[in-house]
């Protein structure tokens, strides 16, 4: 396994709606073997694949490190998405502060349905049906946006946007140190050249 390094938020994969999966291959699960190893050398309970440069609809969560002491809350373990969808149950909606290891130092407050009813794959492409609420459920409704090209800052209002900016700039130019490997665009257009 090894760890790949996580693209930043202005790369344009980023920005892209993902392809879906339609075979298995052991391309794919090498693919997810280290998409693992990536999320937990970043201290991260979700990645996408776009996240470290790949359009596809996949994400991996281990949201059990935040959800341990919660009572009630049934220990998942590590999971796969592929090819996810899912919809809001009720109408019932919670903030509570998000990251993201595509924006190194930045949390904001993001208002999502609480409660969702999520069909997906796993790795091996078996389906699967469930409900998931609180924090789980959050991390699946951010990951699933990943394949969408949907950031969680866009959510914030441009108030708030105009407070990110030097932060954005910083992590645009390679300049904040993530803890972990990262890919800015900038960066990564140099190697190129
Ligand atoms: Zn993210």
């Amino acid at each position: 396994m090894s760890i790949l390094p996580i693209v930043t938020y202005n790369d344009p994969v980023l920005r892209e709606k993902a392809a879906p999966i339609t075979e298995d291959s052991p391309g794919l699960q090498r693919l997810i073997d280290d998409m693992f190893e990536t999320m937990y050398n970043g201290q991260g309970v979700g990645l996408a694949a776009p996240q470290i440069g790949e359009s596809l609809r996949l994400f991996v969560m281990d949201a059990d490190p935040f959800t341990a002491d919660e009572e009630g809350e049934e220990d998942l373990g590590p999971m796969v998405f592929i090819n996810p969808e899912f919809s809001p149950v009720g109408e019932f909606k919670t903030a509570t502060d998000e990251g993201c290891l595509s924006i190194p130092g930045v949390r904001e407050s993001v208002t999502r349905p609480e409660t969702i009813r999520v069909k997906w794959l796993d790795r091996e492409l078996k389906p699967h049906e469930k409900t998931f609420s609180g924090w789980p459920g959050r991390v699946i409704q951010h990951e699933y946006d990943h394949i969408e090209g949907v950031l969680f800052i866009d959510y914030l209002g441009s108030f708030r946007k105009r407070l990110l900016r030097s932060r954005l700039n910083m992590v645009e130019s390679g300049e904040v140190d993530a803890g972990y490997p990262v890919r800015p665009k900038r960066a990564a257009e140099a190697d190129k050249g």
